[in-house]
């Protein structure tokens, strides 16, 4: 069974005290533990500070952003086992604004996805085409090519353990209000789990959670996510509203029973 993973990115918005709000208002308003995953991903700077907040609870800590080599003279930059150390299970890579603001190349997301899942800690593995690249029909081009070289150095038992989601995120539907239609949206998945297929075979690829991303909210939430290949929702501006992300979660329990993908 693949279970729904709903995470909200608040990429770099709110203060440490707004940080501490949002999660607690969202700790207060979580369904009971089980039908769903539910993560948050703040800032770097307010990890530690929302970590003290979610303590004890379900609620999960992702990271936006990570460097590949172990430790020495990169300035700036954070290890995964920093990220480990500051008790996050899950990072971020091949965010499409840190591919198209920050410049970050297909291959250099491949080691920093390497060197999550070889330090034992999740990667959400983000991938999705431009709306020129779409309007061109090159979508599965490019997705193919970013889920090759983003799980180059991804092996089997990393996936097997349940360190592996993608994340489909048409670049056009980011923030932009635009979200791609239901079954645009599962042709990309079913395609993403076709590449999987290839490269872990059948049963692991059909363990491996595909969240789609781009103007996701509550109001449109159930529609993605009763399709076959949707396994949950990764949230940029909606996460940022308490009430907003707690209804899409709420969307996302009503809608796991029932999901075609439960074995
Ligand atoms: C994102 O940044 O991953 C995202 C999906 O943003 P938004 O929901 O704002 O489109």
């Amino acid at each position: 069974m693949r279970k729904f993973l709903i995470a909200g990115n608040w990429k770099m918005n709110l203060n440490r005290a707004e940080s501490v709000d949002l999660a607690t208002r969202i700790v207060a308003k979580m369904p009971a533990p089980g039908a769903v995953e539910v993560g948050v991903i703040p800032t770097l700077l307010h990890l530690e500070a929302v970590r003290q907040v979610i303590r004890g609870h379900s609620l999960q800590l992702g990271a936006q952003n990570v460097y590949f080599e172990k430790k020495g003279a990169f300035t700036g930059e954070v290890s995964p086992a920093m990220l480990k150390d500051m008790g996050v299970q899950y990072v971020l890579a091949g965010h499409s604004e840190r591919r198209h603001i920050l410049g970050e190349s297909d291959e250099l997301v491949g080691k920093k996805a390497h060197a999550v899942v070889a330090e034992g800690l999740g990667l959400i593995l983000c991938v999705g085409e431009t709306l020129d690249q779409r309007k061109k029909s090159e979508t599965m081009e490019i997705v193919g090519r970013q889920i090759e070289t983003g799980l180059a150095q991804v092996d089997a038992a990393a996936a097997q353990a349940g360190h592996l989601v993608i994340a489909y995120e048409p670049v056009w539907a980011i923030g932009t209000g635009l979200t791609a239609t239901a079954a645009q949206a599962q042709e990309a998945h079913a395609f993403i789990r076709t590449k999987l297929t290839e490269k872990y075979g059948r049963d692991t690829a059909e363990s491996i959670r595909i969240q789609y991303g781009g103007s996701a909210k509550k109001a449109n939430a159930a529609e993605l996510l009763a399709q076959k290949d949707i396994d949950g929702l990764l949230i940029g501006g909606a996460s940022l509203m308490a009430d907003e992300f707690i209804g899409i979660v709420l969307a996302a329990v009503a809608a796991q029973s029932g999901h075609g993908n439960v074995a």
